[in-house]
């Protein structure tokens, strides 16, 4: 059984792409979303947001404009986004993307009444083209929707099985930690998520578990507390 009614599952951009790195990996996004049919079936509202650097960082160049360079990321995101709900629509989802600004009849426009209205009706929504605005990642889009459309937690699925105090990649003996407060990312300096999302999950006490996308049925192990991540509370 699962310990959520409404949850906000956060992807990177390179989730989408498998081992490649870049782009789109099919099979990949259908594991995934085969796992988050299993979980709206069960009774649970998903929502999703999806980074963008499987195409695309602001700072990916280092001369250009950052708030024109932020503005491709923030459309490599939409891309990821349109991806995916077309993968949960080929398996029987109905899903919806929508955006903080227009982009036509492609997506539709952000609003907390309709996202919920969706959600409620068991559609997928995905948050897409992340704030708006530039400066900020889809970390803190990710925080701020799930704040404002009332999900119960954030499942940051990530390369990694939880939180490290360093690098497990550089350092054998990297320590990997059950639980953490906001305010431990904050003084650790820990590199999880951005600061500006840490903030606002702890002034708004929104819980988060980091966990591996990798294991097998992660996301659905996540849902049920079944699975060795790290949690993060206020
Ligand atoms: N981005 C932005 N504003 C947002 C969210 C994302 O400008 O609210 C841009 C930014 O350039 C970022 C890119 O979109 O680098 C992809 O988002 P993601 O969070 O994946 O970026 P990362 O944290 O990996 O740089």
């Amino acid at each position: 059984m699962s310990k959520y009614s409404r949850v906000l599952l956060k992807l990177s951009g390179e989730a989408l792409s498998g081992e490649k790195g870049v782009g789109f990996d099919e099979k990949t996004v259908l594991m995934v979303a085969n796992q988050i049919k299993d979980i709206v079936e069960k009774g649970t509202q998903v929502a999703i947001v999806i980074g963008g650097g499987n195409f695309w960082r602001g700072r990916t160049s280092q001369n250009m404009d950052r708030t024109k360079s932020d503005q491709i990321g923030m459309m490599a995101t939409v891309m990821n986004s349109l991806y995916m709900a077309e993968i949960l629509r080929t398996i029987g989802l109905k899903s919806v993307v929508q955006t903080p600004f227009k982009i036509g009849t492609t997506t539709e426009e952000f609003s907390k009444d309709k996202a919920i209205e969706r959600l409620t009706n068991n559609e997928v929504v995905l948050f897409a083209g992340g704030t708006g605005h530039p400066y900020f990642s889809t970390d803190t889009a990710a925080a701020l929707r799930a704040i404002e459309t009332e999900c119960d937690v954030i499942l940051l699925a990530k390369n990694v099985d939880g939180v490290y105090d360093s690098d497990p990649n550089e350092n054998i003996n990297a320590k990997k930690y059950d639980k953490l407060t906001y305010k431990d990312i904050v003084s650790k300096g820990l590199k999880v998520i951005d600061l500006t999302s840490a903030i606002m999950c702890m002034e708004q006490n929104m819980p988060m578990l980091v966990f591996s996308l990798i294991e097998e049925d992660s996301i659905k192990n996540a849902m049920e507390n079944n699975i060795s991540g790290t949690f993060i509370t206020i």
